[in-house]
């Protein structure tokens, strides 16, 4: 299985919102897709429950034997989404471990940039030893439409010397409400949220190895 990994400290960064939507993009395109939440707070696992557990597999492994764990349970699955804990110490380590790829989701402020310091150095520790594995990216989270990310915004992130995912999500209200019935974007057809969500999915798939 391929391991997507969303991760970042910063609390509010969108990291559910990206997992449960790509997930579930993926698993509309015919993957076989597991959820893991590795966050002990457990939204994506409230989620899975707000929807009765119809829509994806979803597993809690909010542990630091996150990647031995997850080698056990993966057999079978196209694709597994780590929903990332707000923290870098230990777990987020064992996600990067684990991963193929990790999305950096950020909102586009400088704060948010900023506090993606630490993580950037976890994942770029990790390639060094690993001839480059996991890739990562960032995501822009919740920009207002229509609205350039400005050069200093861009620059700070640039800064990190990961790519930016050519795709991101824009605020919209469809995200919050659709999750607060165990949904996605998808639950709405022909909501453009899901060209947003299809695009990320898109963009991610060429990081793959
Ligand atoms: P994290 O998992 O990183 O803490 P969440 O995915 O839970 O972040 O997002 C934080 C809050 O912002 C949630 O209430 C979520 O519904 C909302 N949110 C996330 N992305 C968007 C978006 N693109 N538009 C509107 N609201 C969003
Ligand atoms: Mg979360």
């Amino acid at each position: 299985a391929h391991v997507i990994a969303v991760l970042n400290q910063k609390g509010g960064s969108g990291k559910t919102t990206i997992a449960t939507n790509l997930a579930h993009a993926l698993k509309l395109a015919d993957a076989k897709v597991l959820l893991v939440d590795s966050d002990p707070q457990g939204s994506a696992r409230d989620w899975n429950e707000a929807n009765g557990g119809q829509l994806l597999p979803v597993v809690g492994l909010d542990r630091e034997t996150l990647a031995t764990d997850l080698k056990a349970i993966m057999g079978g699955y196209d694709f597994v989404v780590i929903d990332g804990a707000p923290q870098v110490a230990r777990l987020a380590a064992a996600a990067v471990k684990s991963a193929d790829v990790v999305l950096i989701p950020v909102q586009p402020s400088p704060y948010d940039i900023w506090a993606a310091a630490d993580l950037v150095e976890v994942i770029k520790a990790r390639q060094e030893i690993t001839n480059g594995k996991p890739a990562a990216a960032f995501l822009i989270s919740r920009a207002i439409k229509n609205t350039k990310l400005s050069g200093e915004v861009a620059e700070a992130l640039e800064g990190y010397g990961f790519p930016i995912l050519a795709h991101g999500t824009t605020q919209r209200v469809i995200y919050p409400t659709s999750a607060a019935s165990g949904q996605t974007v998808f639950s709405e057809p022909g909501n453009t949220a899901i060209e947003e969500i299809e695009a990320i999915a898109k963009d991610v798939l060429e990081l793959l190895p």
